[in-house]
């Protein structure tokens, strides 16, 4: 079977790892990748696929209706997959409002050709951030059924489109479905977040500035478990559900960045403490049963935590780029 796919937002962390995962997948699905190439864009993330002769880029804003309904029309897509959105919640704080029109508007204007062009299957590429937080002693996971109580502009907007893509459902009949992921790690990723924040100042030896006392807990995900879950979903997902997506891996950010430090030798002196960010959610877990009763697995095989530093290497010259070694294990950095 071929379709044509549309995937917004691709030359961003996840969605270039999507693709990639897609294209060897999927070798007979057309994939159309519509991305403005924000500073968070870069067009090296597709590297690996931009020469495919079943894959398109096209350089455009989701909120620009013409231009989405002109590659409706076009490619006739049989499934959306929305990944493009403002992601940073620290950006999100000082200028929210570009998170509004991107993940609110945009996601509107494709939602309206997906009814435009014959109710085309939709899925919105969620967040657990959706749910809030929980205590830091806390036992509890999210599920699907969970209140929204968003934190922060980024957050409340990815709130607002996952209830703006129900209502779709509801109202129009529109097949949509929704995925609620936890932390993603791995290549591609933007210098701004976490790991790869941790790794280029600690590489610099600059500090590395650490919210509050850093004891906040994300729960990771390795970024080709979220693409298999993505995959699973639009083929077996059910019309107007919500899948919760995690491998239950929750560390607490100080953890996590003295790890990287012993695995690159640096000192734990290149922490530097400074004042939490205001709404910082503490504890993030979500329950993913949901999705494992669809039928998704993920690898959960030990972890390489003796061989990382040999082989483990990282790439940050390019701007924004990292890059775990081939040669190891995809979990190593937990
Ligand atoms: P990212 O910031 O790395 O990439 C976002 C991409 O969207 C960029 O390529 C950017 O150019 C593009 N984009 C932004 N606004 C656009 C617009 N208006 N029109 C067209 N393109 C636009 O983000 P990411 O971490 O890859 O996240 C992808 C999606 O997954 C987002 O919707 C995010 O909310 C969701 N998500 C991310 C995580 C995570 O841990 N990174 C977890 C759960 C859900």
């Amino acid at each position: 079977m071929s379709r044509n796919v549309l995937v917004t937002g691709g030359a961003g962390f996840i969605g270039s790892n999507f693709l990639e995962y897609m294209i060897n997948k999927h070798p007979n699905d057309l994939l159309v990748c519509l991305d403005d190439l924000t500073y968070a864009g870069n067009l090296n993330n597709l590297d690996p696929i931009i020469n495919n002769s079943n894959f398109v880029f096209v350089k455009g804003n989701i909120c620009n209706k013409e231009l989405v309904n002109s590659l409706f029309n076009k490619y006739r897509f049989d499934i959306v997959i929305n990944l493009a959105a403002e992601t940073h919640v620290d950006r999100s704080i000082n200028n929210p409002d570009i998170f509004y029109e991107s993940n609110i508007i945009g996601t509107t204007v494709l939602l309206n050709a997906c009814l435009k062009f014959g109710k085309v299957k939709f899925h919105q590429v969620s967040t657990d951030e959706v749910y809030g937080d929980l205590p830091l002693d806390s036992k509890y996971r999210f599920t699907e059924e969970s209140i929204l109580r968003p934190s922060s502009p980024y957050s409340s907007s990815k709130a607002s489109a996952d209830l703006i893509t129900l209502s779709y459902f509801r109202t129009y009949g529109l097949p949509v479905t929704i995925s609620r992921c936890s932390n993603n790690f791995g290549p591609n990723q933007h210098l701004e977040k976490l790991i790869p924040l941790v790794i280029s100042k600690a590489l610099n030896d600059e500090k590395i500035p650490v919210y509050g006392k850093g004891l906040n807990i994300r729960d990771w995900i390795y970024v080709d478990d979220h693409s298999s879950a993505l995959d699973l979903i639009i083929d077996k997902g059910q019309a107007g559900q919500i899948y919760n997506v995690s491998t239950h891996n929750e560390k607490m950010n100080l953890e996590i960045i003295k790890q990287i430090l012993k695995m690159i030798d640096k000192p734990e002196s290149l922490i530097n403490f400074v004042s939490d960010r205001p709404g910082h959610d503490r504890r993030y877990a979500l329950d993913s049963t949901k999705l494992e009763k669809l039928g998704w697995t993920y690898n959960k095989e030990p972890l390489c935590q003796n061989t990382l530093s040999l082989d483990t290497f990282f790439e940050v010259g390019r701007g924004h780029r990292l890059l775990l070694s081939p040669s190891c294990t995809r979990r190593a950095l937990f």
